[in-house]
Parts: C-alpha cells; structure tokens; sequence
C-alpha cells in the first residue's frame, strides 16, 4: 500500500530488504517505488468511447442476464433434445419459424421443431438446435441423420455471457476494446473512470537545443522529450511538456516547483550523473525529499527518486538519467509500472516472450542487462532473437531498430548461442 505523506524516503528505504542506493537491484527500486506513489481517487463519468485505455474507478456489476434468454447460436431448427433417436435419424414437422429478435409463439407438440435463425430465442420446451446444413427438408419435415446432433447443442444460455449480479469489470482495470463492448452488452452509455494522471516533463542540460533552434558547436537536439512525450501519450496520461532547463539552480528550482504543483509526476532527463547530481540535489533538498540511486542495470545506473509536497498535493520526481537509451530504458523498467500504479490501475505485469539466442551474448551478474535486440520467428514456429549492432546508451537508433529487449536477470551469466533468453516485445507495451 502506499506510504506516501507519512514516511520520509529514508524510512522507507529502511523497510526494504538489503537497500544499498550505490548498488540497488531493479527488483528493489520497484519496491521502494510502489511503496512510494500515492494513487489517484477521484472519478468522473465519461462517455463509452471516450474511456478506452482509461481507469475503471469501481467494479462494473451486470444488471442484466446477458443474453437475457436462451437463444439459437446457429440457423437450423430447434428442437426436444429427448426426441433425437439414438441410432436412427430423426424426422420432425416444422411448426413454424422464429427469427433474431423475436421467438415463436406457438404449441411445439410432440416430434414437432420449429426454424430458428441465430439469435432467436429457443422457444419454451426446446433445447437443442440442429444447423440447417446438417438436415434434409422433406416437405413440411425434416430428416436428421444419427448422431449429428446431441441434446443441448448450439444454444446459447441465459447469462451464459454475464450473470446477473455479478462482476462484470473489476475497478482498477485498464479499459480494451472487448470492455468496452461488455459495457455495451449491459446497455451502460458512460462509465465512471478515475481521472487521468498528470505528468509534467523537462529535459536539463546547458548543451541541449529544441527543435527548431539553430543547431550551435557542441550542442545536440533535446530528443528526451520527443520520446518520453511518446512513451507517456501510449500510457493514456495528462502530459505537461515544461521544455528545456539550462544547468542553473534557479531556473531548475523554479521549474521543479511549477511542475509539482501542477502534476502528480515530475519526469526529469538528465543531471542525475554523478558529475551533475550535486546541483539537482541542493534544489531538490530545498523544496522537498529525494534521493540518488546507482541502480544495478544497464543501460540506466543513475537515477533520482523524490517526492516535493506543496499545499496539501503530492508530486513524486523521477529524475532519469539523459542518456537517450537509458531515458527510455529506466522509462520502461521502473516508471511505466509506477504511472500505472498511480492512475489507479491494477498490475499487469508485461508479458515476456522466450527466444533463443542467435549468438552468445556476454553479461556479468549482478546487474540486470536490457539489450536491444530483433527477434522474429523461425520457419519451424520457434522465436530468435538477434542483439542489434551497437549498445551504447547514446545511440537511439539501436532503440529504433530494434523491436523489444532482450532482458537479461539480475543473477544471470554469460549467454551462449542458441540458448533461450528473455525478450520484452516493444508492440503491445504500452
Ligand atoms: P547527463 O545525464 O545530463 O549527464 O547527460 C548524459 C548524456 O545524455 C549527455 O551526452 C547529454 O548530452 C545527453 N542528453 C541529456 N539530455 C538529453 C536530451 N534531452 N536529449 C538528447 N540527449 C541528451
Ligand atoms: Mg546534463
């Protein structure tokens, strides 16, 4: 559960076990974070398809039986499953017919059917369907060969889909199309969701330009906030873009202060290095709590974790390292899961697939590795995965090359060819 307002970060990095910020396992730093983030509690309605990838606020109950009776799910003929001859055909008389939407009305008697068409209700006695394919029409009758057909086939129950009373959609749940559907399905219009997550973002850096800018000697383009601006867009939240800071605490302090009384999260890129840190730390220290992590990964190590309360609201920093790569990599890591947690959504931890290795890849225990790495599909059914050219925490375009991460564990060692590693796919990530 959260802690947030009621424990200093140093308390609670106390309660995790063998904390070490010089050298903090992945596993650790997710911990702590969790324990860390507040979640948000207020909801709205809004219209079905305004809700897609939005948080449900509370569980969703079925109203109704869905569907709300017993209906054909072919187009044949209903009829007595008790009727059906065991090792003979059956022949029966069509009474008449009821198509979706509606149900007929009239006697059924003995060895008698009726046309149904799918989505017709079963009409009262019957409770088998026999697809119109498998008969033969013989005037007013038809013939059903042995064991074609069984009593109970092809009808749908009532509630079969949703039961009255129960829980159709838990709260917390992160709204797919299919949901979307189901809400449908028990005539809801609107939804009640939580609000969306607010997250503020800026890049620091006396060397960074913003597109746009001429280009001076010893400068680069700022891309950090081209791809966190992306990274969060697919997580559904509030982005407030707050540009580039230079390296000057007032300007720093200024900007931190505006981003957390605005947003529930203050991303930040780059001046956390060790080289850089002191700077982000006199200002932090100032306007609220934080600390700096060396964490056991690559790429990513440093990293700033804090929290700056103003008039009652709490903004939790995340202070990422300004390494291209490692901005997206410590993003997907440890933030992604943190802003879920936050927007009120229950876990849902990434699925990972298994490849095999095309080459052995070198990796020292003690640190968790993400690799940036193609894999694909052999001819006979079984994934590879191939680590693209050059790992450097510079170069996006091994990000941009590459369609997931091989993730290599803390422990783990060396790999070699053909054995099988973990790979985190980029489709469907976020
Ligand atoms: P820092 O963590 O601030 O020491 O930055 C590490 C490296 O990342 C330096 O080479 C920076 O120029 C680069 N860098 C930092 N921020 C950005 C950014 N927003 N866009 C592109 N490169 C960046
Ligand atoms: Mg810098």
């Amino acid at each position: 559960m959260p802690e947030a307002g009621s424990r200093s970060l140093q308390e609670i990095a106390s309660c995790i076990a063998g904390y070490d910020p010089r050298a903090l396992p992945v596993a650790q730093a997710k911990e702590f974070i969790d324990r860390l983030v507040p979640r948000v509690q207020s909801a709205e309605m809004v219209a079905l398809r305004s809700a897609l990838g939005r948080v449900l606020a509370r569980d969703v109950i079925s109203g109704i039986d869905v569907p709300a009776q017993d209906n054909s799910a072919m187009d044949g003929y209903a009829l007595r499953g008790s009727e059906l001859a065991a090792d003979a055909d059956t022949v029966l008389q069509v009474a008449g017919a009821g198509f979706a939407g509606g149900r007929f009305e009239g006697d059924v008697g003995e060895r008698q059917c009726v046309r149904i068409m799918t989505g017709a209700v079963m009409p009262s006695g019957l409770d088998t369907v026999v697809p119109q394919e498998f008969v033969a029409v013989e005037d007013d009758r038809i013939r059903i060969p042995a064991g074609i057909v069984h009593a109970g086939d092809n009808r749908r129950l009532a509630g079969e889909d949703l039961a009255r009373g129960a829980v159709a959609l838990a709260a917390g749940r992160r709204l797919r199309p299919a949901d979307l559907g189901m809400l449908a399905s028990l005539g809801h219009a609107e939804v009640a969701v939580l609000r969306r997550l607010r997250v503020a973002f800026f890049s620091t850096g006396d060397e960074l330009r913003s597109v746009g800018e001429a280009l001076e000697p010893g400068c680069v383009y700022d891309s950090n906030r081209y791809t966190l601006w992306a990274m969060l867009q697919r997580l559904g939240v509030d982005v407030i873009d707050m540009g580039v800071v230079r390296d000057d605490p007032e300007a720093l302090e200024a900007t931190f202060a505006a981003a957390a009384r605005d947003a529930d999260a203050v991303i930040t890129s780059g001046g956390v290095s060790v080289g850089e840190a002191d700077h982000t730390k006199l200002v932090m220290a100032r306007l609220g709590d934080v600390l700096f992590w060396r964490i056991a990964m690559r790429p990513g190590r440093p990293m700033a974790i804090g929290r700056i309360e103003s008039e009652g609201h709490t903004a939790v920093l995340f202070g990422l390292p300004g390494n291209p790569v490692a901005v997206m990599v410590t993003f997907y890591a440890l933030v992604r899961d943190a802003l879920l947690t936050m927007s009120g959504a229950t876990a849902e931890p990434l699925l990972m697939l298994r490849a095999a290795s095309v080459e052995p890849i070198r990796k020292r225990p003690g640190r968790t590795e993400y690799q940036r790495a193609v894999v694909s599909r052999r001819p006979d059914g079984r994934s590879e995965v191939r680590i693209t050219g050059s790992q450097g925490s510079g170069i996006l375009r091994s990000m941009s090359e590459s369609n997931g991460l091989v993730v290599l564990a803390h422990e783990q060692g060396n790999v070699d060819a053909g054995a099988e590693v973990d790979v985190l796919p980029f489709d469907g990530l976020v």
